[in-house]
């Protein structure tokens, strides 16, 4: 695929790491876990926003807007990213905070909450689940156009084409690192939310023939909805990049038995698994995304999915601020 004629900003000046869990594939006796390090990715705190962003604020730039506006959750990491990219840019970022669990927004929280405070967000606008997102940033926008000023609207985790266009390059990072490491795959794990990482994944696969399985697992939805969610956005990301081949419905695989009782709850099986990974590891995981994504992972393990001796890579889509608004349910004690 030729990427090159999308207009980018670069915010990380390597590729991250891909690294061997020896504890913790040690631990569980399966296969040999890999991790792919994409906590460290540029601006603020790190994490997969940051490479849809690359794309999203080139077209910002482009077409001459002064403010970034997007929506995310009352922990998101995306509008964390948004906001930092925001910054590095000079640009002004205004923020639409979705309640998904009522009440849940509180001004004084610790962990991204706080960051959006520190990183001098220009506003926030706080709505309820279900209320129209789209409609709610469209006012945003409209209110600084009054004022003779541009906003650009991301839509939520910064998921249309043109930011899974990031996870499109990050399928062919991690083909040609794993080429240079002598690593042959059998499979990859990632979380799924808004769908742009797997999506982008999916199509970096397919348009490299890697023939390497994805599975997802689910923070939010049932698994035929995301299913059909991330589906959808792999073939509208395909036709954007000019893909010839279509993506098989087939290759798209949700799970869904780690969401537990929702969006951002946690659950035993996160809190074990980002226990383990501090623990055995030293990585910070996060109790929204790969916590869960990793409890998914270590169940597949227990549930013998993968034979011993496989070569199984996690995505690490970061997070780890939000480990500090929820440091009574990790803690030990
Ligand atoms: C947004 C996010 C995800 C999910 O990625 P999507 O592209 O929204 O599916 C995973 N992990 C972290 C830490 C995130 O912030």
């Amino acid at each position: 695929m030729n990427l090159a004629r999308f207009s980018r900003r670069r915010y990380t000046p390597h590729a991250t790491p891909i690294q061997h869990l020896k504890h913790l594939s040690a631990h569980l006796g399966g296969p040999e876990i890999y991790i792919k390090r994409d906590d460290l990715l540029g601006l603020s705190g790190g994490g997969n926003k940051t490479r849809k962003l690359e794309f999203l604020v080139a077209e910002a730039l482009a077409q001459g807007a002064d403010t970034l506006i997007t929506v995310g959750a009352v922990q998101s990491n995306h509008c964390r990213l948004t906001l930092s990219a925001a910054v590095h840019e000079g640009l002004k970022c205004r923020l639409v905070i979705e309640q998904r669990v009522p009440g849940s927004y509180k001004p004084q929280a610790s962990g991204n909450n706080f960051l959006f405070d520190l990183l001098g967000v220009e506003a926030i606008t706080v709505v309820n689940s279900g209320d129209d997102l789209a409609a709610a940033m469209q006012a945003v926008a409209d209110d600084l156009a009054g004022q003779g000023r541009k906003g650009y609207v991301i839509p939520g985790g910064g998921s249309n084409p043109l930011g899974a266009l990031g996870y499109v390059a990050c399928a062919e990072e991690i083909l040609a690192q794993t080429f240079d490491m002598g690593l042959a795959l059998d499979h990859m794990v990632c979380a799924s939310g808004s769908a742009g990482t797997h999506s982008g994944l999916l199509v970096g696969l397919a348009g490299n023939n890697a023939g390497l399985p994805l599975t997802g697992i689910n923070v939010r939805r049932p698994r035929p909805e995301q299913e059909g969610n991330v589906h959808d956005l792999a073939v509208r990301t395909a036709a954007f990049v000019g893909l010839a081949e279509p993506i098989a419905r087939e290759t798209v695989r949700c799970l869904d038995e780690w969401v537990g009782p929702g969006y951002s709850l946690p659950t035993p099986e996160m809190v074990e698994a980002v226990r383990l990974l501090a623990q055995l590891e030293g990585v910070l995981l996060d109790p929204v995304y790969t916590g869960k994504a990793m409890a998914g992972l270590i169940g597949l393990v227990r549930r013998g999915e993968f034979a011993k001796g496989e070569k199984v890579l996690f995505l690490h889509t970061g997070g780890s601020p939000a480990l500090y608004a929820y440091q009574d349910v990790l803690s030990a004690a």
